[in-house]
């Protein structure tokens, strides 16, 4: 019985999960991007495991790849041991990187979740550089572990506490609603999006020696921001950025854990403003929905001592299996320009679907990282003419999407940003049936 399935589940569950409260399914049969509840609905699935999925739910070279191994007997966990199915993963991972972490990359397997990897990536740069400090942004998303926790910008809900470790928070660009308050003199002079002035800010804050970060450990930053409301990174804004910490000898720490596998529209979206990262977080997709991460960097970090950094999960045997299936068909198929196509037709079809909805303020993404930021219309715009996010009509827009079989998140600093992340296989009927929904569910939750 669905009904008490979900009932019960909920109860038990910590009031903090947050699927469990606003998705009142029961998932018990999924194919591509279609989730089938036990009420033998159908719903249409933009969100994909939060990014994970690529090649959407049970994916015959996944599936294949999985039964293949457990067939033949292949061991289920061994730690960090050599094996032919990590060998074949880390071979297939490899050719996927950018090229400019050099020819000796090292990789380092960490586990299972996006969040693990993060802390080794911090780890590691405290580790080589001998200092204590990150540089991390406003709006920044990276995990719930202590060290993730306290590089990710949602202090509100996510990290009501003080910071377990040293962060200092710097002004990520957002074009929609300029950081810096557009209506002061410093503002004005930021630009329409106020890269610039972050810049200026940045460089300041790491030359002060009074109350500056003169030794930072790390830099942390996400290309496109995604719980933070899909808010991309301008490339120029990047490149300085990673300007500034090459020459300051910064370790350039990139999480692409949502972005990574083709999400973007570029395999990875560093790609995108061409910078290469000093250390490279993956996680989500490259797992092929079985549990993964890994980060990659410069051999000249590689400055732990055996033990320093382990763990009894990492590197999962069918993750690998699973993740090599996948990197392989997204290589393959070119999955990330077909990412990028589709998502500029969906990003056309939300910017039509926002032209006659007032409550609709900006829609913006990369690829198959799509979001709409709902306002008030009827309070009045700030400076920057945007109107106040409207969190209230952003659930109400999600459950009418439920309703009509359509499964979205939501996210941003109010969450007032209706997010999609489809899998990159989506059909062109099932995204163009997706907008239509999505505009059908928006009127009737103003209504
Ligand atoms: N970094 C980014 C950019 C993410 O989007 C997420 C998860 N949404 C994480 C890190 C943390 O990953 P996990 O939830 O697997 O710990």
């Amino acid at each position: 019985d669905p009904a008490a399935i979900l009932a019960r589940q909920r109860e038990r569950e910590s009031s903090a999960r947050t699927y469990a409260r606003t998705l009142p399914i029961v998932p018990v049969r999924a194919g591509g991007a279609t989730v089938v509840g036990a009420d033998g609905r159908s719903y249409l699935d933009c969100l994909s495991g939060a990014g994970t999925l690529a090649l959407g739910h049970n994916h015959p070279d996944v599936v294949q790849a999985i039964t293949a191994a457990l067939s033949r007997g292949a061991p289920l966990h061994t730690l960090d041991l050599a094996t032919p199915e990590k060998d074949a993963f880390t071979e297939e991972l490899r050719a996927c990187l950018p090229p400019g972490l050099g020819s000796d990359v090292k990789l380092h397997f960490c586990g299972p979740s996006g969040a693990d990897a993060v802390e080794a990536a911090i780890k590691l740069a405290q580790t080589a550089t001998g200092n204590q400090t990150m540089l991390a942004f406003t709006g920044g998303y990276h995990g719930m572990t202590a060290g993730a926790l306290a590089v990710t910008g949602n202090v509100a809900v996510k990290n009501p506490l003080p910071a377990t470790a040293s962060v200092v928070r710097l002004p990520f660009p957002y074009p929609y609603r300029c950081p810096f308050g557009v209506g002061s003199p410093a503002g004005r002079a930021a630009g329409p999006d106020g890269a610039e002035l972050s810049i200026r800010y940045i460089e300041r804050l790491l030359d002060d020696p009074l109350g500056g970060v003169t030794d930072p450990a790390g830099l942390i930053v996400e290309v496109v921001q995604g719980e933070g409301g899909v808010v991309a990174a301008p490339d120029g804004w990047l490149r300085a950025i990673r300007e500034i910490t090459r020459r300051r000898g910064i370790p350039f720490i990139l999480d692409e854990v949502q972005t990574g596998v083709g999400r973007t529209g570029r395999f990875w979206a560093a790609q995108h403003s061409g910078i290469t990262p000093d250390i490279l977080v993956m996680s989500k997709a490259i797992g092929g929905g079985l549990p993964m991460a890994v980060i990659a960097y410069r051999a000249e970090l590689d400055v732990w001592t055996p033990g320093a950094h382990t763990g009894t999960f990492r590197g999962n045997q069918l993750a690998m299996v699973a993740g090599r299936a996948t990197l392989r068909r997204v290589r393959q198929d070119g999955l990330d320009e077909r990412a990028a196509r589709l998502g500029s037709r969906l990003l056309a079809g939300l910017e039509d679907l926002a032209r006659d909805r007032p409550y609709v303020g900006n829609v913006r993404g990369r690829g198959l990282m799509l979001g709409a930021e709902l306002v008030d219309p009827t309070i009045e715009a700030d400076a920057v003419g945007a109107h106040p996010a409207d969190p209230r009509l952003a659930a109400l827009v999600r459950a009418e999407c439920l309703r009509r079989g359509l499964i979205i998140e939501l996210g941003g600093r109010h969450g007032a940003v209706i997010r999609l992340l489809p899998p990159l296989i989506i059909g062109e009927e099932e995204s163009e049936r997706a907008l239509a929904i999505l505009a059908d569910a928006a009127d009737a939750a103003v209504r």
